[in-house]
This record gives C-alpha cells, structure tokens and sequence, in this order.
C-alpha cells in the first residue's frame, strides 16, 4: 500500500479524487465543490507558470473571496509559496514585507490594486483577469510553503518563511491525530495573515469538508455563524471564545453539533475552558500551542472536562507533537525538566527569518540538533507536560495577535528628536493594553499618524504620556515595572 501524502496540495487533492462535487469553500454566500476549486486552483498556477518566472514567492491579498483561497492553493500548485498580506493593513506595512520578501507578484481584488501598486507590486492576478489556460508544470521553485510577517522589535515587521517539509510534517500529525470527515463543517475566522489559517484550511480539505467563512467581523458574530452553517469544527484564539463568554452567549448545551473545537495562540483559562465545555457538550478541546516559528502549533493537551484545578488557573500546553523534543533552557544548558525558556526541536521547526541573520540566534544547534528559542516562560513537568508560566521579554499578545512593542518604539524614536519611546503592556478593565511613554512633548496626534502609516490597527497603544524622565531602576536601567505601575493606575 502507498504511503498518503501529507503535502498540502496532495491532501486537497486526493479529496478532489474521493468527494469532487462535495463543496469545499462557502464563501461570500456562494458553495464551491472540490472540483471547482481545483480547476480555479489550476488557473491560478497556471497564471504564475506564466508570469513569475523561476521567483519562488507570489503575495496573496487576504480579503476573504473565493480569489484567496483559490490563489493560495494555486500558489502552492505553482511550486511556489504564498506571502499573504491583510487587507487592512496600512500599505506601509505590506510595503515593507513585499521589500522583504522581494515580492512583486500580488493576487488581489481589482479595488486592492492602486494601493498595492503604491506599496510596490507589479503585476497582478484577479478573477477577470484569471487565465483559462490549466497549469501543466510541477516544478518546485521553493522549499517553502509560505511566509507569514509577525511583530518585530526593530521597527520592521518580522518574516518567518515556513518549509513545505514543516507544514507537511504538521499536517501529518494533525490529520492522523483527529478524525475529521467530509460532513464536517470548519470555522474560518483566523486572518489568512495568521498562521493558524494554513490549519484551517488544508485539515479542513485534507477531510474533504467544507471550510465556511463567516462574513463580516466573524468574532463578534460567531454564535450565530456556527448555528446557522452547523459548524462541526471551530478554531480560535481564546479572546474570541472570551468574547462569546462576556455576551453571555455561552449557555449550556448551546453549541451540541460542535464535536472539535481547537484553541491556540494565547492561554486558555481553566474558567472559560468549562464554560465552553458546557456549552459543546459533545466537542473535544484542544489547546493548541505553538510560535509560527515552528509551524503552527507543536504542542497539544486536550481538555479532560472536570480537571479545573490546574497550576495558574490556565490549561497546560501538554506534550510536543510526536518527533519532537522539548527542553528548558538555563543558559547553554537544557534540561528535560523544570522551569525556564521553553526550546523546541523537531521536524517543524524553521530555519529563521528573512533577511535578519541576528534575529535568527532564537534558532540554535545543540546536542546536535536545531532548536529554536520560544522566549516562553514554561515548567515542564515530570510527566513532561508543558506549563505556561508567561513570557521572558516584553512580548505580548492582543487579541490573538503578537506584538513586540519595541516594534512602536523603533517607529517613533526618529520622530522624537532625540527623545525615547517606551511602550508597556498593561492591564485595564481586564483587557490587555498598550501605553506608550515618551520623554519629549509633542502632540500624540502626530505620532498616531506616523503610526498609522506602518501598524496594524490592534497595535497602536492605546494612549500616549508623557514622561519629564523614564524612572531608572536601582542599576541605572530603564525601571519598566514603574512604568507599567503608572499606566496601570494613571
Ligand atoms: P504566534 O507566533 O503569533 O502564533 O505566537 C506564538 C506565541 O503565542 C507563543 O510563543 C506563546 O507566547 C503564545 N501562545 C501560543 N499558543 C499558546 C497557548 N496555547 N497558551 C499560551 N500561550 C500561547
């Protein structure tokens, strides 16, 4: 017997074999069959067999249309990978990540176009403008399947390129780990810009299932979405769920046709863990943890209903994925147990980030072996169980989203004249804030606008103070507690 193919484009395309009028995709209030998808799909690799040449990285305008999901499998069709850009984005932001990436390929809706030809793309690929001709290569022109761009501290946002290898060995795992079927049904709320969206969509086709894309702002409107498309599969971050939870719209044996639900991204309280498992019943939860830097997620604990009594009032990371190692870090040496940054080894992991050699020592050989440094505070059990315990710099996560505020001080220093920018993470009214501190008087207006230009919406701090000197700490370093002190009751 064959060995299955784990590879993206295999796993969807042995479901266009078994299951080709089942839909795939319903998006914009319209179903597309595995055998729609796959001709669309087909077009679109035809299209970068056309025009891009031997280049090994084509941008995907993430709008959620059928263009999207048809470009991203026809990107990978091509031998190519996919850099996907989110469509509310400042195009200052996608500027700086097609420099990175040397992309000037863009598949985007025609309105997209002008301001992505302002950003730096070239030449574009649309529905009207989708060739009829079928790709007929299978050449490779890369080992990577796509590239995601996360917060980075040096003012610039941060490319992660992921290997074909690493998704596939993901998939592998995850595919075989849980069942799915083609009547399942799958929550499509993560940005195509996040990695846990790759999740979605290739297990989701890997079933021959039908990926389902909420329209308009899917987490406010999820409870409605997931009853009305009777969604058998949801994934999310936990804030989305939160949400949910503070609209009350977590009743008891609310949500019965759900049989997966999947978290990952940020921690899963114990509390919220409970109300959902009242709420779906029937579900199997699974926290999922992983940085995109090791493909998606590396680490798995279902949720044992019952269990709340859970160090920190937060459900553990669990174990690794098979094949994979987990260790603490305590300077050069690692160590099976205890506390400490948590570092990962396996077939996911990446190689390091685009263009940024310095930035790549999170990645480091040891015992012979690549590791990579999460900057994870963890206690590893002596049943090997992972625990999240925060993490060891400033980074932080909003909704879901990563975010190094050091990334907003890079981008206001030059405008401060020789003043300083320091940004906090702090507690207000139980969410998760950003306030940025700046030692020279200017108008805040001003700077939001230089903001603006380069940053996603969610990071933007949510105010600006002024400070006549940045408190010190007995050393003579910056004293960041006194900072996050005053934000906090300020
Ligand atoms: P990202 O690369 O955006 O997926 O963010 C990765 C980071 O999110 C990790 O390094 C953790 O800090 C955090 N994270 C991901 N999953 C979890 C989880 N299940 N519990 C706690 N933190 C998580």
């Amino acid at each position: 017997m064959n060995t299955p193919s784990f590879d993206p484009v295999d796993l969807f395309l042995a479901s266009v074999r078994a299951v080709p009028d089942r839909p795939a995709l319903e998006v914009d209030g319209r179903a597309w069959t595995y055998a729609e998808l796959d001709e669309l799909s087909r077009r679109v690799a035809g299209w970068c067999e056309a025009n891009c040449g031997g280049v090994g990285r084509v941008a995907v305008h993430g709008a959620k249309t059928v263009l999207a999901y048809a470009g991203i499998l026809g990107v990978l069709r091509s031998g190519r990978a996919y850099v996907p850009l989110h469509p509310d984005h400042p195009a200052g932001r996608w500027q700086s990540i097609l420099q990175r990436s040397g992309v000037r390929s863009v598949i985007a809706p025609a309105e997209a176009q002008a301001d992505l030809r302002v950003a730096g793309a070239g030449h574009f690929l649309d529905l009207e403008s989708l060739p009829t001709a079928l790709a007929t290569s299978t050449a490779r022109h890369t080992d990577e399947a796509y590239v995601m761009f996360t917060s980075g501290s040096t003012g610039e946002p941060k490319g992660v390129p992921v290997g074909r290898v690493q998704l596939t060995a993901y998939l592998r795992h995850v595919c075989t780990a849980y069942s799915f079927t083609s009547t399942d049904r799958f929550s499509q709320f993560f940005a195509l810009s996040f990695d846990l969206s790759v999740h979605d969509l290739f297990v989701c086709w890997s079933a021959g299932a039908c990926l389902c894309v909420p329209p308009g702002d899917g987490a406010l409107q999820s409870k409605a979405f997931i009853r009305d498309q009777g969604i058998t599969v949801w994934f999310s971050v936990p804030s989305q769920a939160a949400l949910l939870q503070r609209m009350k719209a977590l009743q008891p044996g609310s949500m019965r046709l759900l049989r997966r639900a999947f978290f990952c991204g940020e921690a899963l309280t114990a509390d919220l863990a409970r109300a959902w498992v009242q709420a779906a019943p029937e579900a199997e939860v699974v926290n999922l943890y992983g940085p995109t830097e090791t493909t998606i997620a590396i680490a798995e604990q279902k949720v044992l209903p019952g269990h709340w009594e859970v160090p920190g009032g937060i459900i553990p990371l669990g174990k690794p994925f098979p094949d994979h190692i987990a260790r603490v870090r305590d300077g050069n040496d690692l160590h099976e147990q205890g506390e400490g940054e948590l570092v990962l080894s396996g077939p996911q992991v990446n190689a390091g980030y685009i263009g940024d050699a310095a930035r790549s020592k999170a990645f480091f050989v040891a015992e012979g072996r690549k590791w990579y440094a999460t900057g994870d505070r963890v206690l590893v059990d002596e049943a090997g169980v992972l625990h999240f315990l925060g993490r060891m710099d400033g980074q932080v996560k909003l909704a879901g989203h990563r975010v190094e505020p050091g990334e907003i001080d890079a981008l206001l220093g030059p405008k401060l004249g020789g003043g300083r920018a320091v940004t906090v993470a702090v507690q207000r009214s139980g969410a998760t804030e950003l306030a940025t501190f700046i030692d020279v008087e200017m108008d805040p207006v001003v700077l939001y606008a230089a903001l603006r230009e380069k940053l996603p919406a969610y990071m933007l701090p949510a105010r600006i103070l002024f400070v006549d000197r940045f408190p010190l700490g007995p050393h003579g370093k910056l004293d960041r507690k006194a900072l996050i002190e005053r934000a906090t009751h300020g």
